[in-house]
């Protein structure tokens, strides 16, 4: 070996060092956070040292459709999206890994815009399964030289623990989504349920005496729901609780602050709101149900007129009112609309 060759040599294994030290501590890096973003982000920083990655994309499929990372420029960008650009939609679909020269794409769709450009030479798609689902595809973009065997075993090992791991954050998101959503909500009707909604009103309540702002709350009572339970059934009063949460719903715009209070029970908190707005609200609510009458599943001949009584108690934001104070004036309220004939509003 003449000293030239030499000197290449150690310039060629110190310059392999260095990039296998940037490819674990970018390894390092992605096992110790949890946020997709955070993650995101120093891959688009640190990828540049090593495997002449000028540009990339990753997409990861999830319930709902897909996330797009892209990293251009040490940055990376995050979407959420429902359709995917045609370039991901035939590689996903074909599922095969393709090395590709992009001043030689003859069929198929051209890369996204940013994995373009005069000086990208090489493009390479890799698609990670397991259990033969597609977990992620990642395309990488080579600029000015193609990637070497090197790069592409860099990229190839990058790749697949990079989709492992926001696959595993990922999963474990939407089962934290999915138990945060049992945990919060009724069952029956979606609605929050008394805890949650108990929790909000505190929440709003402390917040309305520092802003010094008014807030109310709406008691809303089915009428005579025994007795729908009674003449139609179990399952069919069911539905007409589903059926009037739904249509509650459907007239705010702020659902988590709708919560079932008990059985036949609603309760609505409102912030900023004052005693005016609360009842005008309320009698939008009564509306709601009784202009429109409940056509029962099991029994689609015969229409069901159902009825709200509601009560309503506001504080301005001034006074030092208390939770079981508030509730109780909307709950005596509500009690007058009952006593004094039911489908009304009251004000407490
Ligand atoms: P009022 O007009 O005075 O409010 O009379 P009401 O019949 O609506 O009130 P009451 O408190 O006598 O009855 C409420 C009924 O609601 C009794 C209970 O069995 C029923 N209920 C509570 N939760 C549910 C539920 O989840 N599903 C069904 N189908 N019924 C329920
Ligand atoms: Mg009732
Ligand atoms: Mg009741």
């Amino acid at each position: 070996m003449d000293t030239e060759t030499k000197s290449d040599w150690q310039e060629r294994t110190t310059q392999q060092l260095v990039r296998y030290e940037a490819l674990f501590k970018l390894l390092d890096d992605i096992q110790q956070t949890e946020d997709i973003q955070q993650i995101s982000h120093r891959v688009a920083a640190h990828w540049k040292y090593f495997a002449n990655v000028a540009c990339w994309r990753m997409v990861i499929p999830h319930e709902n459709g897909f996330r797009v990372i892209d990293g251009v420029r040490g940055a990376a960008h995050l979407a959420e999206v429902t359709t995917l650009h045609p370039w991901d939609a035939h590689h996903l679909a074909a599922q095969v890994p393709r090395k590709i020269d992009p001043a030689d794409i003859r069929d198929g769709p051209l890369p996204p815009e940013h994995l373009e450009g005069k000086t990208i030479v090489e493009i390479q798609v890799l698609p990670f399964a397991r259990l033969g689902q597609c977990l992620g595809l990642l395309t990488v973009a080579a600029r000015r030289t193609p990637f070497n065997d090197l790069d592409t075993r860099f990229i190839r090992i990058f790749g697949s623990h990079f989709t492992e791991r926001l696959t595993t954050i990922q999963l474990r998101q939407q089962a934290m989504e999915a138990l945060l959503h049992k945990a919060t909500r009724d069952a029956l009707t979606g609605l929050l349920n008394r805890g949650t909604i108990l929790e909000h009103l505190g929440k709003q309540l402390a917040r309305a005496r520092t802003e010094e702002q008014p807030l109310s709350v709406i008691l809303a009572d089915i009428d005579f729901f025994k007795i729908i339970n009674d003449s139609h059934g179990h399952l069919a009063g069911d539905q007409v609780l589903w059926e009037v949460a739904c249509r509650l719903r459907s007239h705010t715009l702020a659902s988590d602050s709708l919560g079932r209070y008990g059985g036949e029970e609603f309760l609505f908190v409102l912030y900023p709101c004052t005693e005016d707005a609360a009842a005008n609200t309320a009698e939008q609510f009564r509306r709601a149900i009784a202009e429109l009458p409940i056509t029962l599943s099991r029994d689609p001949a015969q229409d069901l007129g159902v009825t709200l009584s509601l009560g309503t108690s506001s504080t301005d934001g001034r006074s030092d009112v208390r939770l079981e104070e508030l509730l109780k004036r909307a709950d005596d309220a509500l009690y007058r609309s009952k006593a004094s004939g039911r489908n009304r509003v009251t004000t407490g």
